[in-house]
């Protein structure tokens, strides 16, 4: 595009509080094809409360003093939530010692003498707890759209706690018109399957990937390239930056980690999701003005 539309392209990005570091940045906005979109703080608004808390042998005040006391040591938004939940209740005070992150998977620690796990599926299985009948109260609460976290002691499954990420009020019409534009859209998390799946279907969102480990979110974004299509990532996360970065166009949610919106190409100021088919319009309209 010549400096006078890149010109005129910015500014007009600029005062919808869409921000376009680069011409480039504003030329691949015109070309994209595919638009995938990160769940978690993205496409919903990253607060999630705590919606059911079912237990097995266990009281509901303990189990939530033990977890709180683990996720009070975790930085991630779903222990946030329970944290916050349980200090709501006045179940404060017991502290974890020998705390252990499992990227993608949930927290370990040692709690008044009890090795704690709390996390999805994954985690419990990797060290052995069956389900058991929290199986069918975990399938439940993922069927309706809500992220099921699991809770074992000492190796035996005691918990389903479920948190509610409500989607951003914009995210099913920013869809819709991404759809009109004739673009692609895929959701891309770290969440489980059926948790995933039902939150895309209420968004008109046909194709998601789940349940993708922190580091391997640039590799699907890779995948989607090779079929020769123009992608671009939107997303706000620490862990969303390799994705972003490897991304045709890097799109950062302007209430998103610094190191995403750096990484960006693009940041959308108002973090809204409508915002990413306008950048793609303006994007189209500069290239437009050179013919
Ligand atoms: P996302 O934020 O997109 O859900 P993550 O990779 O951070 O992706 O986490 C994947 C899944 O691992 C979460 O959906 C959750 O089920 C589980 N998980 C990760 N960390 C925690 C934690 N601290 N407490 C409970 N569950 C967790
Ligand atoms: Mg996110």
């Amino acid at each position: 595009a010549t400096p006078t539309a890149i010109m005129v392209g910015t500014g007009l990005g600029a005062k919808r509080g869409v921000l376009f570091k680069n011409a480039i940045a504003l030329e691949t906005s015109a070309r994209v094809q595919v638009v995938v979109m990160d769940k978690t703080g993205t496409l919903t608004r990253g607060e999630p409360e705590v919606t059911d808390v079912i237990t097995e042998g266990v009281g509901e005040d303990e189990l939530l003093r033990l977890v709180a006391a683990v996720e009070r040591e975790s930085e991630h938004p779903l222990a946030e939530a329970i944290v916050r939940h349980a200090d709501a209740r006045g179940l404060a005070g017991v502290r974890a010692g020998r705390f252990e992150n499992v990227p993608g998977h949930g927290a370990v620690a040692d709690v008044a003498g009890h090795r704690v796990a709390v996390g999805n599926r994954r985690l419990l299985e990797r060290d052995g707890a069956d389900l058991g009948a929290l199986g069918a109260h975990r399938d439940e609460v993922a069927a309706g759209g809500r992220t099921a976290v699991m809770v074992a002691i000492d190796g035996v499954t005691v918990g389903v706690i479920g948190v509610a990420d409500a989607p951003r009020e914009t995210s099913a019409a920013a869809v819709a018109a991404l759809h009109e534009l004739g673009v692609e859209v895929v959701m891309l998390t770290g969440d489980n399957a059926a948790t995933a799946e039902r939150i895309a279907r209420r968004l008109g969102i046909d194709t998601v990937i789940a349940e993708v480990l922190p580091g391997a979110k640039a590799a699907k974004v890779a995948e989607l390239q090779a079929t020769g299509r123009k992608v671009a990532m939107v997303g706000d996360g620490v862990n969303d930056a390799p994705a972003l970065a490897q991304a045709d166009l890097g799109i950062a949610i302007g209430a998103g980690t610094d190191v995403a919106i750096e990484t960006a190409d693009v940041v959308l100021m108002r973090s809204d999701p409508l915002d990413v088919p306008t950048a793609l319009r303006i994007g189209r309209g500069t290239l437009r003005k050179m013919r």
